[in-house]
């Protein structure tokens, strides 16, 4: 640990930890939004607290508390596929870890608390804009089942912050605002790498045991070949949750090593978006010009980033290690594709299998290759076929009522090739004796209603900024409970077609 206690941006060469003070928020602090499921489940504690004035201080870095340990960690990483050095918690400061009644222990943040040595070129600051969106998407990603970090609080606050409009070529002055988030470690990919490249070795090996010893307790750290069992471990996991992304169209933006969680939870929420309509090419973030990061690309990355992983092992590792750590993370393709697999089929309603035939390759593939044609949204085209009878899906063309409740099928239903889909859905769902009522039921379970659009984003940024709270309480209700239908959600048309004005938005890395 860094023991300087200042916030000075600097290299700091063998430390893991610098302590560092969070900056609270000066002018006109209030409380946004909390997550009643983060504080009863993780925080223990009760809504009351809510109105308590210091646990408002609390969640802006403003109230000592007993036992805490402030720290903001150094770390490094691949950004867009090159090194960069030392970047670390730049605006993020860890309060210390907490123990909860049921026995779990979540190590608390909040970011956007002020300057840190790894502020490098920014201010520590974070806007309301990309907060609002951190918050709700954390929540959102949990109630889909998504491995995720949790966001429990969002304070806003009137201090300006200063950030590039890319867009309008202006510089515009924003409010700063603090989320605190909420995982079991916050060490990432790039928190061992920094170890390895900079040959920090031996902090490297008490690390790697460290997070053995406290994330995966099922291995022995002390055991031979108990890094393989990590290694392994992890890439499974990252696989999982990226055919998980894929599976509810989530596209991370800035899938960079240091925002890869050691424990294969999706971190640090930028300019993500999910996919409305169906485009493996879809890029979320405006930086990112190349389309690196585009959706059909994050399985590849995946493997990108674990083989960084794999190099930032290494020096812990004998020769036979070595050379076993390259055949595990040959096994990621397998992994992932049939993770892919199993919950695309579950999304159409069959079974989990543990074998995968063509023919069920061919049943995803041609559905999402009319979706792609056709450019039917991805969440609602699997939301209506979860909802449609399939007697009435046969019974073409729709009739007008029909056409009114859908708006996904209609389009799906007009490619040329979706006759023969069908039949080809029936035939399996015959085969695997799946009656409708429970292909209806799996998969009403399994496809959301309600997904985080960016346009829905939009809404809730402008009201928040307006110092309206309402709006961002009544969404974050409706995606904790994304497969259920909600009345207040169908008034604001969230299952319906992006308005109009949604198509000149932009997300960018600026934030
Ligand atoms: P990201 O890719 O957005 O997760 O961030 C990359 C790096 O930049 C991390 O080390 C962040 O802590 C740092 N960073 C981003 N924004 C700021 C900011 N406003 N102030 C200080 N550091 C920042
Ligand atoms: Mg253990
Ligand atoms: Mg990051």
């Amino acid at each position: 640990v860094d023991t300087e206690r200042k916030n000075f941006v600097r290299q700091v060469p063998r430390a893991v930890f610098s302590f560092v003070r969070p900056t609270p928020l000066k002018k006109n602090p209030r409380l946004s939004a909390v997550s009643a499921d983060v504080l009863r489940d993780i925080l223990d504690l009760d809504m009351d607290t809510v109105n308590d004035p210091d646990f408002l201080r609390f969640l802006h870095g403003d109230l000592t508390v007993p036992n805490e340990s402030l720290l903001a960690h150094r770390y490094g990483g691949h950004q867009f596929g090159h090194w960069s050095g030392q970047l670390g918690d730049g605006r993020a400061i860890m309060l210390g870890e907490y123990e909860n009644q049921a026995g779990e222990r979540w190590e608390l943040q909040l970011k956007g608390s002020g300057l840190t040595p790894y502020s490098r070129r920014g201010d520590g600051r974070a806007v309301v804009r990309s907060s609002v969106r951190e918050f709700l998407c954390s929540e959102a990603m949990h109630a889909l089942g998504i491995p995720t970090s949790r966001a429990g609080s969002l304070v806003v606050s009137d201090d300006p912050v200063v950030r590039d409009q890319f867009y309008d070529g202006h510089v515009k002055t924003e409010k700063a605002a603090i989320v605190l988030r909420l995982a079991p470690s916050w060490l990432r990919i790039g928190s061992l790498e920094i170890l390895a490249i900079n040959e920090e070795t031996e902090i490297l090996h008490n690390m790697v045991n460290f997070i053995i010893e406290h994330y995966f307790k099922f291995i022995n750290s002390s055991d031979k070949g108990s890094i393989l069992v990590f290694f392994q471990e992890v890439v499974r996991k990252t696989a999982e949750m990226i055919a998980m992304w894929q599976s509810v169209g989530f596209t991370h933006g800035v899938c960079n090593t240091d925002n890869f969680s050691i424990l294969s939870l999706t971190i640090d929420y930028g300019p993500f978006g999910f996919m409305e309509s169906y485009d493996p090419g879809f890029v979320p973030n405006t930086s990112d010009d190349e389309g690196l990061y585009r959706y059909e690309k994050q399985p590849d990355v995946g493997w990108f980033n674990l083989n960084k992983l794999r190099l930032a092992l290494q020096p812990l590792m004998s020769e036979e290690e070595k050379t076993i750590a390259s055949m595990l993370l040959g096994g990621y393709a397998d992994i992932y594709k049939s993770k892919y697999m199993e919950l695309f089929m579950i999304k159409l309603g069959f079974e989990n299998k543990h074998t995968y035939t063509e023919s069920d390759e061919k049943l995803v593939a041609v559905l999402l290759k009319i979706m792609q044609d056709t450019k039917a949204d991805f969440t609602m085209s699997f939301r209506e076929l979860s909802e449609i009878r399939l007697s009435e899906l046969e019974t073409f063309p729709f009739n007008a009522s029909m056409s009114q409740q859908y708006w996904a099928l209609p389009r799906l239903e007009n490619h040329e090739l979706f006759g023969e889909w069908l039949k080809l859905y029936q035939q399996k769902l015959t085969e695997s004796d799946i009656k409708d009522e429970k292909r209806r039921k799996v998969m009403m379970m399994t496809n959301p209603r309600y997904i985080l659009r960016n346009w829905i984003a939009q809404v809730v940024i402008k009201q928040t900024e307006n110092g309206n709270f309402d709006e961002i309480h009544e969404v974050l209700s409706i995606l904790r409970d994304p497969y259920k239908y909600n009345v207040i959600a169908e008034k604001k048309g969230f299952a319906g077609p992006p308005p109009e004005w949604s198509r000149l938005l932009k997300v960018s890395c600026s934030s």
